[in-house]
């Protein structure tokens, strides 16, 4: 399978674009898409972003490696392990594409700085990653340290600079709760990739609106409560909250726009959410001078993510964060 440049193709015209030293060209049309920083320029000023950048850009790879949360280093073992957890968890998208990715070429649409771009194996042919964040583009080209083809794209991920049916893996990670029109996204998914193609999606999931410390907004706040626990009902409104996406309707989202799933498992993630109340007592033991409390928070999480993993009724469903992993089985181009 000899695919190195069948991917990319023109906006323009639709044919195939030719790699040169400081730009992509379509054969047919001329037209030029400028390499700048490493980064293929294909978007379009002035059309409509469908994506919510963040203001602030949090570095993950600094927060990983040098332990720094935006400018400040992180003194507390506890604080690290948490948020360390946060930035680690869409590995679990490399562990369900592993039976694939030999020798493929696979798309990451709203790819951000690729925090999980180096546990992937250099089996893949080539790696096409797509946002609209530049600045994100530039941290992850600066942090990839595999030996597969990477091409990062300045565009978003309507009308995707890819033919119908080449490519043989897309990988969604915490994107479809951003976007306007998830079923144009999950329909333009079903396009560019080949029959039997597979996707790996993530995004959140309901649980976190049962957790304790959120179950409080049912008696406060129960109309609210439920309109977070039915997003796909008030999709629009729920876009401003992060819509959590209840496991049973995005499985039929999916099979609506011509996939199977192959698997659907949830998993924790730390930052920014409810089960922080676990990260609180530990930090309040290592402020005590609890010196194995950032052992004892490790062997928490981990004993956390062994439950959801162990796909036990219910509690599979606990992790705030839905994995799933679907095939195409038909093309609903022109449905
Ligand atoms: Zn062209």
């Amino acid at each position: 399978m000899n695919n190195l440049n069948i991917a990319l193709c023109c906006k323009r015209c639709g044919n195939i674009l030719i790699q040169q030293p400081d730009g992509f060209v379509c054969n047919y049309c001329m037209q030029t898409y400028p390499i700048e920083d490493s980064i293929v320029l294909m978007e379009e000023k002035n059309k409509e972003i469908d994506l919510r950048i963040g203001d602030n850009l949090l570095d993950l790879y600094k927060l990983r490696d040098e332990r720094k949360y935006y400018n400040s280093y992180i003194q507390s073992n506890v604080e690290y392990l948490a948020r360390l957890h946060s930035v680690n968890f869409p590995n679990f998208h490399t562990k369900l594409l592993s039976p694939y990715i030999s020798n493929s070429t696979i798309v990451d649409l709203g790819c951000g700085q690729l925090p999980y771009i180096n546990s992937f194996p250099d089996t893949i042919n080539t790696y096409y990653g797509l946002d609209l964040s530049k600045e994100s583009l530039v941290i992850a080209q600066q942090n990839f340290k595999r030996k597969f083809r990477l091409v990062l794209v300045h565009h978003g991920i309507k009308d995707t600079p890819f033919h119908d049916g080449s490519v043989d893996i897309v990988l969604s990670s915490e994107v479809l709760e951003h976007l306007d029109d998830p079923f144009g996204y999950l329909r333009e998914i079903n396009r560019i990739l080949k029959d039997g193609g597979h996707l790996s999606l993530s995004t959140p999931c309901v649980s976190i609106y049962f957790y304790p410390a959120n179950l409080f907004s049912v008696l406060v706040k129960p109309f609210i409560w439920y309109k977070e626990v039915n997003a796909h009902r008030y999709w629009k409104e729920a876009l401003k909250w992060h819509p959590a996406l209840q496991p049973s309707i995005l499985r039929r989202w999916l099979v609506k726009t011509g996939f199977s799933v192959e698997r659907h498992e949830s998993r924790l993630w730390y930052y920014g959410s409810s089960p922080k109340l676990v990260w609180r007592f530990f930090s309040f033991l290592e402020k005590m001078g609890v010196d194995s409390s950032y052992k004892m928070f490790g062997k928490c999480l981990e004993l956390t993510d062994r439950l959801l993993a162990s796909n036990l009724p219910v509690i599979k469903w606990c992790g705030i964060r839905q994995f799933v992993l679907v095939k195409k089985v038909s093309n609903i181009k022109g449905r």
